[in-house]
């Protein structure tokens, strides 16, 4: 693993003074997982690199632990020795403690200063994919280059991996720099090698505490470096915001208002959510799942309603079950209303027992990021294996999309969507489904309808043949 940081202010050397490294040496320290050595394949006036070569010794790993819970092979084998983790987070602060500390012997204004600071790392973990990284670095004032890695280059047709080629420039003070990666690459990463204690707030407090408090992902950021320790994490954001901790979620609760107040006037989530409700509540369903749950949205409407007894919410996202999990404070609900919800990652492309024995499937704006050609395999997966007896799909409904003052034409409503359709083009496909697998069909408006270009919205509605 080994992670580079140059700069270009000059002269680009006194990068040296800043790390306490000297450019023209090899340095070398010994780790409890293995071996850091700091070079620099490039030292000019005008531009200077620095790397950290971090080598992590597999076996020590081993030895170390040896409880055999990941099953004997994955202690050997396993990506830990080849991508950016908390791993490296450990080597920053032992190898670079004091730049991270902010002081520098020779050069101290300089160490106050903001200057171009570039980073590479070549290989990042981040399941939740490069938007994630952007989540993460963009706030901060970084430009960030995040290319996925192809599971296999001999096999395009397998597509991307969960890693990526991570490059950051920004104008930083190197201290901040390094504290932005001493918390974010473990957070992205979601691994920690180590126990996870009380001590870890006052290294997140201490690292993160002037920047943490005012980025969009601060909560997120706190609860995969505390790797989901919630105590631990309310605990921290009520010292970041210096508020006790019953006042942090009060502080919450207020945000969502306020958020949910700027969109009332528009919010076609709401009439949508309200018009699945609406056909769940008629249907008479008691099981129910939200294939596509995404952050939790419709899943939080059922769980007030107490004809709904089972309640499953899948999605492909990790990210997105971590925000759902969170909006719907599952760890602070009663057992009984606990069990009624379960969340659990998949993919809808994919057989899957978990999906079967339910009265409704719901699948809310959810089809048009599959690409085309999946959709034949979401049709298998849910129409073929899971079968519930109802199915709602909602999508956009294309011909619409000129109304919408801020979209420019052409545009699709979101850039992950793979394509939006006509009515004439979803009704087709939902009339072929149907007929294909047995059920029938209704189509439904969703919001404020035009007279020439429909709704919004549009809503498939199966029921199972008898
Ligand atoms: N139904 C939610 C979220 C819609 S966004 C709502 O209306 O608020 C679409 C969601 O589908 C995202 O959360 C995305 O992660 C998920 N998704 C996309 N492709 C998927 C797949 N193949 N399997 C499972 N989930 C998928």
């Amino acid at each position: 693993m080994l992670l580079s940081l140059s700069t270009t202010h000059e002269p680009a050397t006194d990068l040296g003074y800043l790390l306490a490294k000297h450019p023209d040496r090899v340095q070398e320290f010994d780790l409890a997982f293995g071996q850091a050595r700091v070079f620099y394949p490039q030292a000019d006036a005008t531009r200077c690199t620095a790397v950290l070569l971090l080598d992590i010794d597999p076996i020590g790993l081993v030895r170390g632990r040896g409880d055999g819970s990941e099953g004997p092979l994955a202690q050997y084998v396993n990506d830990r020795p080849y991508v950016a983790s908390s791993f490296l987070a450990v080597a920053i602060a032992r190898v670079f403690g004091s730049a991270l500390a902010g002081t520098s012997k020779g050069r101290q204004e300089l160490a106050d200063q903001a200057i171009p600071l570039q980073v590479e790392v070549p290989v990042l973990r981040a399941r939740g994919g490069a938007r994630v990284v952007r989540d993460c670095f963009e706030p901060l004032g970084y430009r960030v280059d995040a290319d996925p890695l192809p599971l296999d280059t001999r096999f395009p047709e397998w597509g991307d991996s969960c890693y990526l080629h991570l490059r950051l420039s920004g104008n930083q003070r190197l201290r901040d720099l390094l504290a932005h990666l001493y918390v974010l690459l473990p957070a992205i990463d979601g691994d920690k090698h180590y126990f996870v204690g009380d001590d870890e707030v006052e290294k997140l407090l201490d690292k993160a505490g002037s920047w943490l408090a005012a980025h969009p992902q601060r909560d997120w950021i706190a609860l995969r470096y505390l790797k989901h320790r919630r105590s631990l994490v309310r605990a921290t954001l009520a010292r970041l915001l210096d508020a006790d901790e019953d006042e942090v979620d009060a502080v919450e609760t207020a945000r969502e208002a306020a958020e949910e107040a700027i969109e009332r006037p528009l919010s076609l989530n709401e009439q949508r959510m309200g018009a699945v409700l609406a056909v769940l509540r008629q249907s008479g369903a008691r099981r129910v799942v939200d294939l596509g749950c995404g952050e939790g949205r419709l899943l939080g409407l059922l769980l007030k309603e107490r004809q709904f007894e089972r309640i499953l919410g899948v999605d492909v996202s990790l990210r997105a079950l971590d925000i759902a999990q969170e909006r719907l404070h599952l760890d602070r609900l009663a057992p009984l209303q606990r069990e009624r919800l379960q969340l659990v990652q998949g993919a809808l492309t994919y057989r899957d027992a978990r999906l079967a024995g339910f009265d409704a499937a719901c699948a809310i704006e959810v089809i048009e990021h599959l690409d085309p050609p999946r959709l034949a395999a979401f049709e298998r997966c849910v129409f073929e294996f899971a079968r519930p007896g109802i199915v709602i799909v909602t999508t956009p409904n294309a011909e619409y999309n000129v109304l919408f003052d801020t979209l420019p034409s052409g545009r699709m409503r979101h850039p992950d969507h793979r394509f939006e359709w006509t009515r004439a083009e979803f009704e087709t496909w939902a009339h072929d489904v149907a007929t294909r697998r047995g059920y029938s069909v209704r189509l439904l408006p969703v919001g404020p309808q035009d007279a020439h270009l429909g709704a919004p919205t549009q809503m498939a509605l199966f029921s199972r043949d008898a």
